[in-house]
């Protein structure tokens, strides 16, 4: 099923409506999650609307390099020193509920495994 590429989170990045920003590049945007699920809990976003990891083509390569290493260093940023989860929901199985790609940055507790 096709997803829409013009999401809240796409409303973030033209500042149409407000988020907890964090960082941000050329490239991507660091912001809190408005329903946290720990302590620290920011999601990563590329300003290009790829909707889900899924529609990633092999031209943004670098891009989700980047992604991981932006991940990283807001980790660090926000003080998680003692560890962090970093995830991707993928479609409907996976729980996504916003069609632009996002890395959710968990941490600031003991994170249990598995998930549900
Ligand atoms: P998903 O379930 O797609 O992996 O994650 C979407 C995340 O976006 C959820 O954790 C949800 O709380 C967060 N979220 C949804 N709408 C907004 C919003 O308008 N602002 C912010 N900051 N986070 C949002």
């Amino acid at each position: 099923m096709s997803q829409p590429t013009d999401t809240i989170f796409s409303k973030i990045i033209r500042r149409e409506i407000p988020a907890d920003i964090v960082y941000e590049d050329d490239l991507c945007l660091a912001f809190k999650d408005v329903h946290p699920q720990a302590p620290v809990h920011l999601l990563v976003i590329p300003k290009k609307p790829i909707p889900k990891l899924a529609d990633a083509v092999a031209e943004d390569h670098k891009l989700m390099g980047h992604l991981l290493l932006t991940a990283k260093r807001v980790a660090e940023q926000a003080g998680l020193t003692n560890g962090y989860r970093l995830v991707i929901n993928n479609g409907e199985d996976g729980g996504q509920t916003v069609y632009h790609l996002h890395l959710h940055i968990l941490g600031g507790r003991q994170l249990q495994w598995p998930p549900g």
